[in-house]
């Protein structure tokens, strides 16, 4: 049958399926170019409304998987293990948990993305590091891991390139939120990469991709059968996102957060995400290590100095900092009530820490440090947020949507707990 993307675009916009070969002729020829960006993303928006069935989304992620290579990382020695986030505002886990499983005996090939809407993206965090490449060849990738026992680096040309492409035409066409969408961006680069175990951190709440926790669980199972169905033992914590994670949102300002949580501070609320996906990544492939001694005792920190290192970073270097900066203050006595994810994550966007248009280079600097969290005590005139940036019509632009994501009152909320949920084997 003669291929022709117009009619792929209407088959799925009438409710219709598409076939096994127009899925795969379509992920091969949008790999290589050969469909342009606009067509791409009417398809990608009908299947926002459409979806795709359990047949087509299976096809779907197969194709991407094959749209590179699927990586041996047979001789490494150690068990590999990866974790992937659905992508949360103040998300940095990734920054401390992959150096800190690799200094509990397991190895962490760890295939990232760049920010996605209101959520940041590890690569986009660990570039604002000076001299740190995201960007590894296979060859120096295997060396990294059996040398250092991690890294975190970007899918390229050949892990996942249907991936590098799509996930950037989503960032900036809507296209984000869509289970089988998010599914098969996240599974076929963690499939490809060769890991033989994956942690997912599915988030749920406002500021996540799908908020509602009935999606984000159907989301959770989708992708461990995907993984299961593809030889990759898959676990997924759902996690809450309705206030930011830490104090810090924003690429620079998150990479210092995250040594903060290797030096064995930073927020209480990071340390207990990061640890808790530590122990079901090492529980999966059967290390035997207790990850908050070994992040006290300093070795999760020394492996992320090598991890930086070994890709071109300085990790003592001084991190940019923003040519801007504002200080919100509390209007009235009280206690912290609500700190707004979503709009904390849209007014760092908005400063300049995300992308509006494919090409937009993200702002290294940009962000919002957080000076309370939910259920602190507060006064008149103290300090609620600094917002920085490197562009001053921005802070105007932001500073309403900012100040209006902090809500004090008399008395404090209860909050429910962090983890909401486990799915898998
Ligand atoms: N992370 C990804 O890699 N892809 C998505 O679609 C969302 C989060």
């Amino acid at each position: 049958m003669t291929m022709n993307i117009v009619h792929l675009i209407e088959q799925k916009r009438d409710g219709g399926t598409l076939t096994d070969e127009q899925i795969r002729w379509f992920i091969e020829r949008f790999t290589a170019g050969r469909v342009p960006d606009h067509q791409a993303s009417a398809l990608l928006m009908t299947i926002i409304f459409r979806g795709l069935d359990h047949r087509e989304l299976a096809t779907w992620t197969d194709a991407m998987v094959h749209s590179g290579r699927r990586i041996d990382l047979g001789e490494i020695g150690r068990p590999t293990v990866d974790k992937h986030s659905t992508g949360g505002v103040g998300d940095k886990v990734s920054l401390v948990l992959c150096p800190l499983v690799s200094a509990c005996g397991a190895a962490v090939p760890q295939v990232s993305g760049r920010g996605l809407g209101h959520t940041g993206g590890t690569l986009d965090k660990m570039e604002s590091i000076p001299g740190w490449s995201a960007t590894l060849d296979l060859i120096a990738a295997h060396r990294q891991l059996s040398e250092v026992g991690c890294f975190i680096m970007a899918a390229s040309a050949v892990i996942a390139p249907a991936d590098s492409r799509m996930y950037s035409l989503r960032d900036v066409t809507g296209t984000v939120p869509s289970i089988p969408l998010i599914a098969s961006s996240i599974m076929s680069k963690k499939i490809a990469s060769g890991t033989e175990a994956l942690v997912l951190d599915v988030k749920v709440g406002r500021a996540a991709f799908l908020p509602d926790p009935d999606d984000a669980r159907r989301l959770a199972h989708t992708m461990v059968e995907l993984g299961e169905a593809h030889g990759v033992r898959t676990r997924a914590l759902l996690t809450g996102m309705d206030v930011p994670l830490g104090l810090a949102v924003g690429n620079a300002l998150e990479v210092t957060e995250a040594v903060e949580c290797l030096a064995g501070g930073g927020p209480a609320d990071l340390r207990e995400v990061t640890l808790a996906l530590a122990e079901e990544m090492l529980e999966l492939v059967g290390v035997d290590a207790d990850p908050a001694a070994v992040l006290d005792s300093g070795a999760g920190m020394d492996r992320w100095r090598a991890m930086v290192a070994a890709q071109g970073g300085d990790p003592d270097a001084q991190l940019p900092v923003a040519r801007h900066t504002e200080t919100v203050t509390a209007t009235r006595d009280g206690v912290v009530t609500d700190v707004d994810a979503l709009a904390v994550g849209r007014a760092a966007w908005g400063l300049g820490a995300g992308r509006t248009v494919q090409t937009d280079p993200v702002s290294a600097t940009a962000g919002i440090s957080l000076h309370v969290q939910v259920g602190d005590p507060i006064e008149t005139g103290r300090p609620v947020m600094t917002l920085h940036t490197d562009d001053e019509d921005a802070l105007e632009q932001t500073r309403a949507q900012a100040e209006g994501a902090v809500v004090i009152s008399r008395t404090a909320p209860p909050t429910g707990p962090l983890i909401r949920g486990r799915i898998g084997p």
